[in-house]
This record gives C-alpha cells, sequence and structure tokens, in this order.
C-alpha cells in the first residue's frame, strides 16, 4: 500500500513542509553546521567519562529536575564572561538552544499569537514558530544583511507581533547586531504592548565585540540565549541555555517537560563547563582562522559579509547552488542557506579551510 505522510490527519499548517536539514554526508572536509572542528581533548573526555560513571549508578532516579547545579555553573560562565551579574535563578537550559527556543514559544507564543526575525536568519526560529503554532512574520533587512533600525521599527510597530528574535551574530550572514538597534527594537515593541524580545547569542563568543548581558538589567522582557554547540565545541551534548529575569525561567517551567534534562547530559556539561578555558582557547584560533577565510576569500575575488561568528557568509555567485555542489565535488561541504547569490562556511582546522580555499579558487578560474 502507497501510504504517505499527505494521507496522515496532520496538522494543516504542517502540509507540504520540510523538516530542518543541513545534510549530513559523508565527505573529507564537512563545513557546513557552523561546529567546532576540533574533538573534545583528552583530559575532558576522561573527565566526562568519571563523571558519567558516577552518574549511571544512580539512574534508577529521575534527574535534578531543576538543573540547579548546571545553571549555577552556567551562571558563573556568564557572569565571568559576559559582563553581567547572573545567577542560577536568571539562567534556564535544556537539550540545545533550538529547545529553549521551542520552551520559549510554548510559554510566549502559542495559537493565535506571531514571532518577528529578521531574515535571512536563523531557519529554526520561523520552524519552532510553526511548531508551535506561532505565527512567523518575516521582518526586513537590508541588502547589505543588516537591520535597518527605521524599517525593523516600522514591522514592529505594524505587525504587533508576541515575540521578536534578534540573532547577533546572525546566522547565516556572520555579521553582529549593534546594541543600539536592540535597544531600539526593545523599546519600539514595548511602544505598542509587552513583547518579549530574544537575543539569540549563539556565536557570541566568536564576535569581535561584547555580549549583550548587560541590556538585562531593568529589562524583564529581554532574553539572551546560548548554547554550548560552539563555543564549547560540544554539538552533540545538545546543550543549550538562557539569562532572562527569573520571571522568565518561572514560565519556562510551566512548559517544559519534567525530567527533560538527563542525568548524563547535566554532568557531561558539567565537565565541560569545568574545561571551560582550555575549550575557550580553541575559540581563539577559530577566531583568527575566520579573518584568515575572510582575508583570502577576498584576495580571490569573493564578496564577503564581515564576520564575528564561526563561519562566512561568501559569494556572489550567479547560481549559488550549482557553486555549492561544485564546491562538494571538491570533497568539501559548505552551506547553501537559500540565501541568493551566497553561501557560508564554517571556519574549521587550518588544513580544512586550506582545502576549502583551494577549492573555491579552483571554482573562480573555471567561472573566468
Ligand atoms: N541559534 C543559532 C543562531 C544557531 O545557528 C543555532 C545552531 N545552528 C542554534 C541556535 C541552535 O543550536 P543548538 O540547538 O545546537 O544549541
Amino acid at each position: 500500500m502507497n501510504f504517505g505522510i499527505d494521507d496522515l490527519p496532520v496538522r494543516d499548517e504542517l502540509r507540504g513542509k520540510s523538516p530542518y536539514g543541513a545534510p549530513q554526508l559523508d565527505v573529507p572536509v564537512r563545513l557546513n553546521t557552523n561546529e567546532n572542528p576540533y574533538p573534545l581533548p583528552e583530559p575532558l573526555v576522561e573527565r566526562i567519562a568519571e563523571r558519567v560513571r558516577e552518574a549511571a549508578r544512580g539512574l534508577n532516579r529521575y534527574p535534578d529536575r531543576d538543573a540547579v547545579e548546571l545553571r549555577t555553573e552556567l551562571a558563573k560562565y556568564l557572569t565571568r564572561t559576559g559582563g553581567h551579574r547572573v545567577g542560577p535563578e536568571n539562567v534556564w537550559a535544556a537539550n540545545g538552544s533550538n529547545e529553549v527556543i521551542q520552551q520559549f514559544l510554548q510559554a510566549f507564543g502559542g495559537p493565535g499569537r506571531t514571532a518577528i526575525g529578521f531574515e535571512p536568519s536563523y531557519s529554526m526560529h520561523a520552524l519552532i514558530a510553526r511548531g508551535t503554532g506561532t505565527g512567523w512574520i518575516s521582518g526586513p533587512r537590508g541588502a547589505d544583511f543588516t537591520i535597518d533600525v527605521a524599517a525593523a521599527e516600522k514591522a514592529v510597530a505594524g505587525h504587533r507581533p508576541d515575540v521578536v528574535f534578534v540573532t547577533t551574530p546572525n546566522n547565516p550572514t556572520g555579521n553582529a547586531v549593534p546594541a543600539d538597534t536592540v535597544l531600539a527594537l526593545y523599546e519600539a515593541a514595548q511602544a505598542v504592548k509587552p513583547t518579549m524580545v530574544v537575543v539569540d547569542e549563539a556565536y557570541v563568543e566568536f564576535s569581535h565585540g561584547a555580549s549583550l548581558l548587560p541590556l538585562l538589567e531593568g529589562r524583564p522582557h529581554l532574553v539572551v540565549s546560548r548554547t554550548m554547540s560552539k563555543a564549547f565545541g560540544a554539538a552533540g551534548l545538545r546543550l543549550g541555555y538562557l539569562a532572562a529575569h527569573p520571571a522568565v525561567v518561572d514560565a519556562l517551567q510551566l512548559v517544559r517537560l519534567p525530567y527533560h534534562l538527563s542525568a548524563i547530559t547535566q554532568v557531561t556539561a558539567l565537565a565541560a563547563l569545568e574545561h571551560t578555558d582550555t575549550l575557550l582557547g580553541y575559540v581563539e584560533q577559530l577566531k583568527s582562522e575566520r579573518d584568515r577565510l575572510v582575508g583570502e576569500l577576498r584576495a580571490i575575488g569573493c564578496d564577503v559579509t564581515e564576520s564575528d561568528a564561526n563561519f562566512v557568509q561568501f559569494g556572489r555567485f550567479e547560481d549559488s547552488h550549482d557553486a555549492w555542489r561544485r564546491i562538494l565535488d571538491r570533497g568539501v561541504l559548505v552551506r547553501d542557506n537559500g540565501v541568493p547569490g551566497w553561501l557560508r562556511v564554517t571556519a574549521g582546522t587550518p588544513a580544512e579551510n586550506d582545502a576549502f580555499l583551494d577549492a573555491v579558487r579552483d571554482l573562480k578560474k573555471e567561472q573566468e
């Protein structure tokens, strides 16, 4: 019997849609999902094994439902690096920042409500909106991929969203959003009605500038989301978190599944946090490789968007999907985010970046 998804009574708004689908291909150089290319250092691997062994003895019990130890350590990390004092009552954690955002939209979005993002931006914001029944509004971004304050304010005033997403540094374009812009959007949104503003700082550790955490002071409708998938090099761990007013954390607890963070996840994240300084050392290497990619791509004749992240948006190609395929033919997987003319490459190890640059050089020669 030929039976497919269309034969099922799935929700109308899911009909004909595609799931999130960055290709997971087995090629020599994978620079497509903004992962950290360095495996975890051996002493950390040992520490994780030790803590997991200890936790395994207690797996007959449910884990700490409120993940208090983990939230305390995340708060210390944010306080130490973010220029703003944060306590465990300000922090919430879940399985990746995607789950944090999902819980957030379950609490503050949902049927009859809307969220706005300034696109192109992180595609999961719109997908999670759809999954939670939240209406999605595609807000404007300039041709240079910056957010024009007047245009964005107008969109917020006109659409009256319940949630505003600002991704900084932005994915896939790489550029950071100035604090002034975020503040202006916050004010514009509050002028309409009480509106939650989410600053997605997944890549902030790679930025030339500072975190926007200090903006939390006196702004209970502002939320800063983070992840251990990028700077901590732990995408496989699935640990994301946010900082906000304690009332926001209370709201998220209304929708989170009980015991959503497994005991294994909690102790593994705690072990990684014990090694924060070593892991952030890799961030410095990746930042300089990112800057090298920007310089060399420009020398090859590519256009490059200024990057504050661990990836670079480059172009422009008449047919970016064809360019993506040709780079893949040379064993290098980059990302086609569907931004016409542009592709995105994640900063890898120096050898991976060299392989990528050679592939682009070849491609440019072919196109001359
Ligand atoms: N926010 C942004 C802007 C991202 O690019 C990503 C990952 N690609 C995430 C959030 C989600 O990361 P994770 O769920 O791994 O924490």
